[in-house]
């Protein structure tokens, strides 16, 4: 459909936005448009302006700080994370759907749209990875639990940016893997696994499992974690994945709670199966 008239605005700095955002009710941020432009062409979204920040230097761009941490600026594209080698997150960015998506969709607006079933959500969870957010008041910092709030909500209040996201060091220890089913090359997850294993001597010393697109925010298993830890790096760790035979998840037109709930066991599996080949290497 033809767009309804809305203004377009286009700050310098991310102060600025913020500045922007709270001064013009009804503005939202405009990152890569993969989603929100969709949303406008269906009628989903009212906005009065948007404030685009795609083009802000301080909100691009991936460094690693002096004690290990990658900040990653929320504007970042997957195709700019995919180019940074050898990190969990390069290669999720790297595998995301097409080249068009890649080239202009953003790590922060995946995290701010929070739709259950996108990619990012349940890794950075599992990376322990915090949230800077910008607001005329000043910067809050949050961890992932209290960042995903449920089925598109975070805690990004009206006015706030999204301006960093922060993933502390991973030892060399570490092993994480990451299984999704999706039904099309582009089409929705219906069950996506994320594991994160750190393994001393062939034990598993610590472990965080989520998963993604079972519930609105990321499931976090701790009941799994405690199987995990302690135990010997195996193939029969994947029969862990078994506990999920008991979990509740959604029901929707995309498939059924119990094909889903199989799924995620599938998928939990293959990315315990994945872990362990990975760190036996
Ligand atoms: C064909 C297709 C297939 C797709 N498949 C997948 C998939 O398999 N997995 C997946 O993860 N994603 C998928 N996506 C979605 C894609 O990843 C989007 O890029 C993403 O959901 C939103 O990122 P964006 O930068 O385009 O944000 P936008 O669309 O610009 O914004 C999305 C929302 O986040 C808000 N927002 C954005 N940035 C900020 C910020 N810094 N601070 C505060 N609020 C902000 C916006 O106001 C808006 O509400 C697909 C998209 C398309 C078109």
């Amino acid at each position: 459909m033809i767009l309804p008239p809305l203004q377009y605005l286009r700050p310098a700095s991310p102060a600025e936005a913020v500045t922007m955002l709270s001064d013009v009710a009804g503005s939202v941020v405009l990152a890569g448009g993969q989603t929100l432009l969709n949303m406008l062409k269906l009628d989903l979204a009212q906005p009065s302006a948007l404030v685009d920040v795609h083009r802000i230097d301080g909100l691009r761009g991936v460094r690693t700080a002096d004690d290990g941490t990658l900040v990653i600026g929320a504007a970042t594209t997957y195709a700019s994370l995919a180019a940074v080698h050898g990190h969990p997150v390069a290669d999720m960015a790297a595998g995301l759907v097409d080249r068009q998506v890649r080239n202009r969709g953003t790590i922060g607006g995946n995290c701010c749209l929070n739709d259950p079933t996108n990619n990012f959500p349940p890794l950075l969870s599992a990376l322990g990875a915090r949230f800077r957010i910008l607001g005329v008041a000043g910067e809050r910092v949050l961890p992932a639990d209290e960042f995903f709030l449920g089925t598109l909500a975070t805690a990004v209040r009206p006015g706030e940016l999204l301006t960093a996201i922060e993933i502390p060091p991973l030892p060399d220890n570490a092993v994480v893997t990451h299984e999704h089913l999706q039904v099309g090359a582009d089409s929705w997850a219906l069950a996506r696994a994320v594991v994160r294993l750190d393994v001393v001597d062939g034990v598993v010393i610590d472990a965080r499992v989520f998963l993604g697109a079972v519930y609105g925010s990321p499931l976090r298993l701790p009941e799994v974690e405690r199987h995990l830890v302690g135990a010997a790096v195996a193939p029969s760790l994947a029969d862990v994945a078994g506990v999920l035979r008991d979990v509740d998840a959604a029901d929707d037109v995309h498939c059924s709670a119990a094909y889903r709930r199989e799924m995620a066991e599938v998928q939990l599996r293959r990315a315990l199966l994945a872990a362990v080949q990975r760190s036996t290497r």
